[in-house]
This record gives C-alpha cells, sequence and structure tokens, in this order.
C-alpha cells in the first residue's frame, strides 16, 4: 500500500513559522477515527475496554483524547502512574501491567484504585507487604513459554522472555489469593509484538480462553476479566497489508463463542493494552535536510537525531521517509538519512532509494506516533523535540514544548556549577 502523509509541504511551512523543526507531529482525525473503529470492532463485548500503554505516547493531550472514548492507561512505572492521575484517569480505568516493579509502585497503584497485574507469583507477598492487603480484583500475566508461531511464519519466543508465570505457577497463583480473599480475576499474555496479521489477537484469546475455564474449574475463581494486551501491529513498510481491526474482534468473537460461552463464562469482559496500533501511525517526525555530504556513499543530515527517534538505531526499524513536495517525484537517488550523534547507527534510514533531496527539503518520517519521542534520550547533549497536535480544524497546537539546555543541565542545580551551566546555557 503507498504511504502518503497526512500534512503537505504548505502546511508544514506554515508551522515551523511558529514551531522550528524537528517536532513530532500527530494526527488527531487519525487517532480519533481510530480509536472509535476498535471500540466498533469489539462492540459486541459488553465489557470491552482499551488500556492505552502509556510507554508508547505518554502525552496528557493525547491520553485525555483516548479517554473521551472510554480508553484507560496501562502503566508500568510511578511516572506513569502520575500521568494518568493528573489526567483524571484513575480507578479501573488504571491497568498497573509491570514487571520488577518497584513494591512502593503497587501501593500508589492501589491508592489510585487501579488494577495490579502481577508479573510473578512472588509479587502476591509483595503486594500484600507493599499495600498492607490484597486488593479484590487482581490480575496475573501468563507465560506458556515454547514458541508462539502464526501461520504466514510470523512469530515470537515466549519461552524466552522474562514475562509472567508458568502454567503451574498461574493456577498457584490464583489458589492463593482466592484464599487471601481475592474475589475479581483477570488474565494477561503478550506472546508477539508487531504483529502484522489479523490472526494474532484470535490465536491468543483462544489460548487465554481456555485457561480461563481451566482457571475456574481447578480454582472457582471469578474471572471477570481477559487482557490481551498489545501486540497488534502497524505496517511500518509499503509492502505490508495494515491489519483489519474488524476482521480481529470478529476472530476474537468467535473463539469467545466457541470456548467461554459454552463454559458458562458470557459475562467476561475483553480488555486490550494496544500502544503501537492506537498511535503509531498517527505520529510522524518532521525534520529538515540541513546538510549533503558526497563521500564513500551519498549522506543527508538533518537537523533531527536518534533522540527524536531511536528505533532505526536501535532495531534497525524501517521508517518511511516521504519527501514534502516531492510525492510524486521518482525515487532515482539513494541516501543514508542520518542524524547528528556520534554514532554510526544514528540513521533513519540506509540505502533508501528516494527523490533527489535538496537543503531545506522537508522530510516526513511515518510511524513515529508511538515509541517514538517516549524513547528519547540525551545521548551527546541532544536535546528532545516538541510535539505538536495537527487538530481536526487543521490548527496547530503544541502538546509538548522541546527541551533547553536548562532542562539538560537540570540535575546540576544542586551544584555551584549548576548556576553556570545554567547562566551560560540560557545565552546561547
Ligand atoms: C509495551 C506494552 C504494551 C503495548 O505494546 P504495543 O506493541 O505498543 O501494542 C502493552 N502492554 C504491556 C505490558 C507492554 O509492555
Amino acid at each position: 500500500m503507498k504511504k502518503s502523509a497526512f500534512v503537505n509541504k504548505a502546511q508544514i511551512e506554515e508551522i515551523v513559522k511558529t514551531y522550528p523543526t524537528p517536532f513530532h507531529l500527530y494526527d488527531e482525525k487519525g487517532i480519533r477515527e481510530n480509536v472509535k473503529a476498535l471500540y466498533d470492532a469489539f462492540s459486541w463485548n459488553k465489557g470491552f475496554k482499551e488500556y492505552f500503554a502509556v510507554k508508547a505516547t505518554p502525552n496528557p493531550f493525547l491520553l485525555q483524547i483516548l479517554h473521551e472514548y472510554g480508553c484507560g492507561t496501562d502503566c508500568s512505572s510511578m511516572a506513569e502512574l502520575v500521568m494518568s492521575e493528573a489526567c483524571g484517569i484513575i480507578g479501573k480505568d488504571i491497568m498497573f501491567s509491570s514487571n520488577d516493579t518497584p513494591v512502593e509502585e503497587f501501593a500508589y497503584c492501589e491508592k489510585l484504585g487501579g488494577i495490579i497485574n502481577l508479573d510473578d507469583i512472588t509479587h502476591i507477598e509483595a503486594v500484600e507487604k507493599s499495600v498492607g492487603y490484597l486488593p479484590k480484583t487482581m490480575s496475573c500475566r501468563y507465560n506458556p513459554g515454547g514458541v508462539f508461531q502464526m501461520s504466514n511464519g510470523i512469530m515470537d519466543n515466549p519461552g524466552d522472555s522474562k514475562y509472567g508465570m508458568t502454567p503451574d505457577q498461574i493456577v498457584e497463583a490464583y489458589r492463593i489469593m482466592k484464599s487471601k480473599g481475592v474475589e475479581n480475576f483477570g488474565i494477561h499474555a503478550f506472546l508477539a509484538s508487531n504483529t502484522v496479521t489479523n490472526e494474532y489477537y484470535p490465536m491468543l484469546a483462544k489460548i487465554l480462553f481456555e485457561l480461563a475455564v481451566k482457571l475456574k474449574n481447578e480454582t472457582g475463581a471469578h474471572i471477570t476479566f481477559i487482557n490481551l494486551s498489545g501486540g497488534i501491529g502497524i505496517p511500518y513498510r509499503p509492502d505490508q497489508e495494515p491489519n483489519d481491526i474488524k476482521i480481529i474482534g470478529e476472530g476474537v468473537r468467535k473463539a469467545y463463542e466457541e470456548v467461554l460461552v459454552p463454559a458458562g463464562m458470557d459475562d467476561v469482559a475483553i480488555c486490550t493494552e494496544l500502544g503501537r496500533y492506537m498511535m503509531g501511525p498517527y505520529g510522524a517526525l518532521i525534520t529538515q535536510a540541513i546538510h549533503e555530504k558526497h563521500t564513500h556513499k551519498e549522506y543527508i543530515g538533518t537537523d533531527a537525531c536518534a533522540a527524536d527517534l531511536m528505533r532505526p538505531a536501535i532495531y534497525g526499524a524501517y521508517h518511511h521517509i516521504t519527501v514534502l513536495g516531492k510525492e510524486d517525484a521518482p525515487c532515482d537517488h539513494v541516501y543514508d538519512v542520518t542524524g547528528s550523534l556520534c554514532e554510526n547507527c544514528d540513521k533513519f534510514a540506509v540505502d533508501r532509494s528516494l527523490p533527489q533531496i535538496d537543503k531545506g527539503d522537508y522530510l516526513f518520517i511515518h510511524d513515529t506516533g508511538a515509541h517514538g519521542h517516549s524513547m528519547g534520550y540525551n545521548y551527546n547533549g541532544k536535546l528532545r523535540s516538541a510535539e505538536l497536535l495537527l487538530k481536526e480544524d487543521s490548527s496547530v497546537q503544541m502538546i509538548r514544548r522541546a527541551e533547553t539546555l536548562q532542562d539538560y543541565y537540570a540535575t546540576f542545580d544542586c551544584f555551584e556549577i549548576g548556576k553556570t551551566l545554567n547562566q551560560i546555557g540560557k545565552s546561547v
């Protein structure tokens, strides 16, 4: 499928008059249409809820847009719990799916009334110590081990992942928690990431539904929700076929009717913790070409770097690039598109066929709406960019300012040198 940008060159030229590049730009219209389609695909399930994986795009303005449609938050750290709280997203709208959890975070989650999703059987005790009791509703993360494979060859390796409880442990965990007064139970599993196939959720659902029946039969636990977690992918590459959420929702419904309904479990709510699928395609990194370099290869240097978008540098991830204003020009040049870090992996594209790029051109780096800005870091003293929201009426709202040198030096503020850094930093 041809990948097209959700803004054009003229719009960017207008935006940069107020907000200089680089910045991440989010498409409000796309975000809203997508969340509506998700809820529509699962409307057959009365209790359906999406808990947006905050780590993908931790921005209060975006969390609030999703919350309008009923989405909660999937948090995994104190910072994410606090952000959810500040947005007014509290109580059972919080799913706390963390691992290797600092114990005080369990207590904070309980204080907000959130649902604790345990990554390990030993954390039952940690919660009791931290909270003082076991909350009435608890969830457990499941890891069946082995290899998880779908018919198109996509696979992941749960047996090699640090998350979740073994089949024996989860039965034991339910028994223990039930004996200690827990009344409502959830099951969670995340077995494959970025799956670009309609098969993943239905396959996962069947495994978890069968486990639910077994847990109910063996422990008598009242299972109230099953959490399919994240993992629905997006087509980063133009040759990939996007997922069809309607087909995915129907596939889960079929498994529900085959497994849960006959077991008398027709009131179980389905929930999800999607991150990438909710936000990925609706964000882009906008950066300007500021240098061209002709050595052993052809390089285009941009004003962004891996501090703004790390996925290419750390996973070699593909992010499609549109040169704005040259959407229909032939891709008759081959470039490495680079950032400015002193790391040779800081390249947004390697050996990429693109139209001729001239200094001053704006590049639209696709699909940065999830795990984009949020993964950024400050290596080499690079500052993370702003986040902007392209609203439905085409106006633009800044939803996070760009970092300044003062932000970078802030952790020296308890020292004398901190004042000097700040002073000089302000003047450059
Ligand atoms: C990262 C994560 C998600 C979201 O994953 P996506 O691939 O962005 O959908 C959901 N749940 C948990 C526990 C995660 O760690």
